[in-house]
């Protein structure tokens, strides 16, 4: 029996709904469904750095953003204490950061999908995948109504985040895996103005971070070591309130805020999934999750969607073997992402920095393109193995003594 669908795409957020838009745009039939209806809130901060702007950009959906009255971000700080690193986070191309809630974000991303033909099915919830001679060839759920619908397609993707019910199906080989590090938290406030910046604030063992959204709001995030998790976990308030008194300038500017919305939060395990097989592939946080220290979720998954669509039509269309170009899809994938990922787990351990490290923050401190490189890795615009890199770390020595 020939499938109704070339693909089906389980979960409708940041991976989900790009990479069935991308895939319909090449002509594909494809069915996305999704368990919750849109709009709707989700788990997660959103600081989209500049990259994944730039993606937006290219799928013609940054002026949809843009009109949201979404605020654009030029610049990041990052205050240590005793001195803040500050610079901008893109490219010329695309310089600014947001950080739309997802509310917004994602009902913007699902829209541009039905836009490209994608068949959408929201409250629809995928109970099992359906295999056949070892092969996934479709899904079964239920839709709001309880009704028990099966879906036949040539390939399933699974979308649907770190808790994939399209990963536990096929059992995927897990890779670099590295145990949850941090437990981060956030709420919004008004009267908390932050004008154009994304400001964080390094103290040891506590981080946090502030940046504008929509409605003139404010987000702040923040968190301890996943060892305090179980013992803060009870009373998250008091605990973040008293991080913000490590920084008495913002803890003033917080009394003067109100806060409007209650705490949110979710410590995250860090691992790869190898990301496809006889009949399925994963893409985002399903393929590869990573503590949201340094925001890259987002990025992450719009450049998974457009690898993993790239791939699948290049199967499909004949051009080279299923295996060969999602394998590519995996190599690409993981050799962007593992440097920043060795970077994010680092920093998510909340550790003061080692002293070689810090004599390179101290020597990247007041160094325009030194600052700027610091932001743009930490933004995810340049590598970490760029960044960090012996010649590059010693020019950056080199110009500081130069400069003393
Ligand atoms: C506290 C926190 C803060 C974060 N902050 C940032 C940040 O500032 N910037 C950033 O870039 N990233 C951030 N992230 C990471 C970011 O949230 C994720 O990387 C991103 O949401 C991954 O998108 P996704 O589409 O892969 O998965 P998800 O956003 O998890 O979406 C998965 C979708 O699949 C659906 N689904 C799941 N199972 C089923 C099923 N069985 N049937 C039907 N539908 C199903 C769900 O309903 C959901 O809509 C943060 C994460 C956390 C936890």
């Amino acid at each position: 029996m020939s499938a109704a669908h070339d693909v089906i795409v389980v979960g409708a957020r940041c991976a989900g709904s790009p990479t069935a838009m991308l895939l319909a745009r090449k002509g594909y039939r494809v069915l996305l469904v999704d368990r919750a209806t849109f709009p709707s809130d989700t788990v997660s901060t959103h600081v989209v750095h500049p990259l994944a702007v730039a993606a937006l950009e290219r799928w013609g959906l940054l002026q949809r953003l843009a009109a949201t009255g979404c605020p654009p971000i030029h610049t990041y700080t990052f205050d240590f204490g005793p001195f803040t690193i500050q610079g901008s986070p893109g490219t010329t191309a695309s310089p600014v950061a947001y950080c739309p809630r997802r509310i917004v974000l994602d009902k913007l991303l699902i829209d541009a999908a039905v836009e490209a033909g994608v068949e959408v099915r929201e409250a629809f919830s995928v109970d099992e995948i359906v295999f056949e001679d070892g092969r996934v060839v479709g899904i079964r759920g239920r839709s709001k109504a309880g009704e028990a619908i099966t879906e036949r397609a040539n390939l399933v993707i699974g979308a649907d985040g770190r808790h994939s019910k399209v990963a536990e199906a096929v059992s995927p080989a897990h890779y670099n895996d590295k145990p949850m590090l941090l437990a981060p938290y956030y709420t919004y406030w008004s009267d908390l103005p932050i004008d154009g910046r994304f400001d964080t604030y390094i103290r040891p063992h506590r981080g946090f971070a502030a940046a504008p959204t929509h409605d003139g709001l404010t987000i702040t995030v923040g968190g301890w070591p996943y060892s305090e998790f179980e013992a803060n976990k009870k009373d998250v308030e008091s605990h973040f309130l008293k991080m913000f008194d490590l920084v008495p300038e913002f803890a003033e500017r917080v009394r003067a805020a109100k806060r409007v919305a209650p705490f949110a939060g979710a410590p995250v395990a860090n691992f790869f999934r190898q990301p496809y097989g006889p009949g399925w592939a994963l893409v985002g946080d399903a393929g590869y999750t990573k503590d949201p220290i340094t925001a890259q979720g987002i990025n992450d998954a719009f450049r998974a969607a457009e690898l993993c669509a790239t791939a699948v039509d290049q199967a499909f269309g004949g051009a080279r073997s299923f295996d060969d170009a999602m394998r590519e899809y995996q190599q690409r994938r993981d050799e962007h992402v593992l440097p920043m990922y060795e970077f994010t787990c680092l920093l998510a351990t909340l550790e003061p920095p080692p002293p070689e490290m810090q004599q390179l923050f101290g020597a990247i401190h007041g160094h325009r393109a030194a600052m700027d490189g610091f932001v743009q890795m930490n933004a995810g615009t340049i590598s970490p193995a760029q960044f960090l890199s012996p010649e590059s770390v010693g020019a950056i020595m080199r110009a500081a003594q130069t400069a003393n």
